[in-house]
């Protein structure tokens, strides 16, 4: 597995965990950094820990994470294959919204988590994470539940979870945009699946040579065929297809644990 991404994670993980940049550390139990593997091939980024993150310290562990996880099974995600986390790590007292000041004082941390783990595809739960990740795209009653492709990432805007529980014509919503999701998710299976169409064969030392009208030979090696929602990363060494670039293929780099230098530059 990639152990130079879980260990970067692990530091920043460590950073987040001792984090005094804005003063919602001042009335927090814990800071919750997030959980799952690093190398998951989907994230989920919510609001803020709750009452229940704050003493456990894992994320959408309280009732939205109950939400969270049947919506994730319902479409045949298995939680623990996803990273999940927050736009801020500490507790908003009494689970007011989080100020631009501290989501701003605590951006360098996701933009490094997502930077590590290199998600395929980012779910966006709620407005504040939709304002973070994708700003100025428009809000969540505009785009939940709609694909959005910046640079080789898939992000798909949902309602919060929570949201269902005070509102519940909205879980119907949810479970609607789940099943896009899943969709979506088999889309980029099936692009992931089909043949890189090779090069026509060049006839040296023949004047005149036409294209070759022979088939070309699918050029996905078995490990091409892995499935997208294996959501762990195949081995170093092995190609990975990256979503919003079919079937363009890169090796996987994974990043060095950050220094603590590099760290305080996020
Ligand atoms: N729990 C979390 O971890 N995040 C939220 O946004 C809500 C509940």
């Amino acid at each position: 597995m990639q152990s130079g991404a879980a260990d970067a994670l692990a530091v920043v993980h460590e950073y987040i965990l001792v984090c005094t940049d804005c003063p919602l550390h001042l009335k927090r139990i814990q800071a919750v950094p997030g959980s799952g593997p690093a190398g998951a091939r989907i994230m989920a980024v919510g609001e803020g820990p709750g009452e229940t993150e704050d003493r456990v310290g894992r994320p959408f562990v309280g009732a939205a994470g109950n939400v969270l996880t049947k919506l994730l099974e319902s479409i045949g995600l298995r939680r623990d294959d996803i990273y999940i986390t927050n736009v801020v790590k500490c507790r908003p007292p009494g689970n007011r919204d989080p100020e631009p000041a501290e989501m701003e004082a605590c951006s360098h941390f996701l933009d490094a988590q997502i930077e590590i783990i290199r998600p395929d595809v980012i779910l966006i739960l709620g407005r504040h994470a939709l304002a973070r990740l994708l700003p100025g795209a428009g809000g969540i009653s505009g785009l939940h539940g709609r694909k959005v492709v910046r640079g080789d990432r898939l992000y798909v805007p949902l309602y919060h979870p929570a949201a269902a529980l005070y509102q519940g014509s909205l879980m119907r919503t949810l479970e609607d945009d789940m099943l896009k999701v899943r969709g979506y998710l088999d889309e980029a299976e099936a692009r992931r699946r089909q043949p890189v169409q090779a090069a026509p064969p060049v006839a040296h030392g023949q004047a005149g040579a036409t294209k070759s009208h022979s088939p070309a030979p699918p050029s996905a090696s078995p490990a091409h065929a892995e499935p997208l929602l294996s959501l762990v990363a195949p081995e170093p060494g092995e190609p990975v297809l990256r979503l919003g670039s079919p079937g363009a293929t890169e090796p996987p780099t994974p990043p060095e644990p950050p220094s603590r230098d590099q760290l305080s530059l996020f």
